[in-house]
């Protein structure tokens, strides 16, 4: 994909995101690799309303290329898109305030993983399956954004089968092998933090009658 039209698409998602909720109040972000170039959304600006000249472009360590004229500043969220560019090879990284996964993360107690099980929508995450207890790193904000850069770090490391790590109280780096992926890893997730919010409201325990080889079918009754 040229330049061009990922400039383009960072702008289309910024948009999307920003009817969700996820990129509000200039929050959140996105950033995109080709090859060896980071196309990545501008810090503290309207994301629903930057343009396609607004991206910066960043080398495969992180050093700014070009950078859009003016008022913008590169994002806070640089070095932690970075993480998840280098640790995992993503093809993009998205940063959202959802505040489903906000609320998740408080039901979490602190140096303990966000655990989802038995519920469909993980399988839209990269190589999790129904019936997995599936991990997710929960880690503890800061006071500045990039100050998170070395709990993520060592969260992504430590948590192989993970393609998000979740910020208490802030939100969620996610990412995929390409904007898409990214795209769809996100809003699975969103889907499933929202589950577990209302459920835990509800005080519904969701697994309590899933049966994981059930011995016969359902008996209608007279
Ligand atoms: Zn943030």
């Amino acid at each position: 994909m040229s330049g061009a039209l990922i400039r383009e698409q960072i702008c289309t998602m910024c948009r999307d995101f920003y009817k969700l909720g996820w990129v509000s109040g200039t929050g959140g972000g996105i950033a995109i690799r080709d090859g060896e170039t980071i196309y990545m959304a501008p810090s503290g600006v309207e994301k629903e309303k930057i343009e396609p000249a607004d991206i910066f472009e960043l080398d495969a360590e992180g050093g700014v290329c070009s950078r859009p004229d003016g008022k913008f500043k590169l994002t806070a969220c640089a070095p932690l898109f970075m993480a998840a560019f280098k640790q995992r090879n993503a093809g993009a990284v998205i940063h959202s305030h959802s505040l489903d996964v906000v609320l998740a993360t408080t039901l979490v107690p602190p140096g303990e993983p966000l655990i989802l099980t038995r519920l469909e929508m993980m399988k839209g995450l990269s190589g999790v399956g129904y019936f997995d207890s599936h991990q997710l790193p929960v880690i503890d904000n800061t006071a500045l954004e990039h100050e998170l850069e070395d709990r993520l770090s060592r969260a992504i490391d430590a948590f192989a089968d993970a393609t998000a790590v979740l910020v208490r109280n802030h939100g969620v780096y996610i990412w995929g092998r390409d904007a898409s992926h990214a795209k769809t890893q996100a809003e699975c997730l969103d889907y499933l933090c929202r589950a577990k919010v209302r459920m835990h409201a509800a005080g519904i325990d969701h697994t309590a009658f899933d049966r994981s080889e059930p011995d016969a079918p359902p008996v209608a009754t007279p």
